[in-house]
């Protein structure tokens, strides 16, 4: 089942690569397993899914442990944290992930900066923007990114990427489409302030119901949970 899933999302992600002439080679796939047992990660991995992602640092925590703990091999697969991100668990993630996408503060940056340099990592991150007006959301306001990103780049134990967005629960994929762009073109702008001196290369947005869209947008990463481990 999980098998039969990657490879719909995989035709789908190729179709929509197509239709706009872009490589499909240049799209990842995070497989998001919240909520779902190491055994399903298993079989992801065993299917050909090179990257996994997690909302919870706790939940990874015991998750890879139980896999590493059967020495199911973990060391050649990407580990993404994609929820929210307390400072108080900035330690923990830098340890275990190779890839932050929810940085939303020049304060979390800081102390996860704080944290790889006790390790002697350099963490990558990408910084959540709010793309949609909706109160509820986490992320960076589209006006505030270029100054507190610009900031983000003296940090020494930071590497930043790009950046992530979480489109708004639509019932047409076409109507997130305005969101994705946003993202787009944020990224295209603050890669043209010349006193930032740093490509942002990573674009981080498309779940289950709109990665198409996304991908039509210039998503370099889509992160996918219920096209793979349900239905
Ligand atoms: C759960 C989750 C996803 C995957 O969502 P699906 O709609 O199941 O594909 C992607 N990104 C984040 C931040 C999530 O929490």
């Amino acid at each position: 089942m999980i098998r039969d899933n990657i490879i719909k999302v995989k035709e789908r992600i190729s179709s929509a690569c197509l239709k706009v002439g872009r490589d499909s080679g240049s799209i990842t796939i995070v497989a998001v397993s919240k909520t779902r047992p190491p055994q399903e990660i298993k079989e992801a991995i065993e299917a050909g899914i090179t990257d996994i992602g997690e909302n919870r640092v706790q939940e990874a925590l015991s998750k890879y442990d139980e896999l590493s703990a059967i020495r199911y091999p973990l060391n050649a697969i990407k580990l993404h944290m994609v929820g929210h991100l307390q400072t108080n668990k900035a330690k923990e993630a830098v340890k275990l992930f190779d890839l932050i996408h929810s940085v939303d503060s020049l304060h979390l940056a800081q102390e996860i900066d704080k944290q790889a340099h006790k390790i002697d990592k350099v963490q990558d991150i990408l910084v959540e923007i709010k793309t949609s007006p909706e109160a509820t959301k986490s992320g960076l306001k589209l006006e505030d990114a270029p100054g507190v990103i610009s900031e983000i780049t003296g940090l020494k134990n930071v590497n930043i990427k790009g950046l992530m967005t979480i489109a708004p629960i639509v019932d047409d994929p076409e109507k997130a489409r305005p969101y994705f762009k946003a993202l787009r073109e944020l990224k295209d702008k603050i890669n043209k302030l010349s006193a930032m001196n740093h490509e942002l290369t990573t674009l981080s947005m498309g779940m289950t119901d709109d990665y198409e869209a996304a991908i039509e947008e210039g998503s370099t990463m889509v992160r996918i949970g219920r096209a793979i481990f349900e239905g």
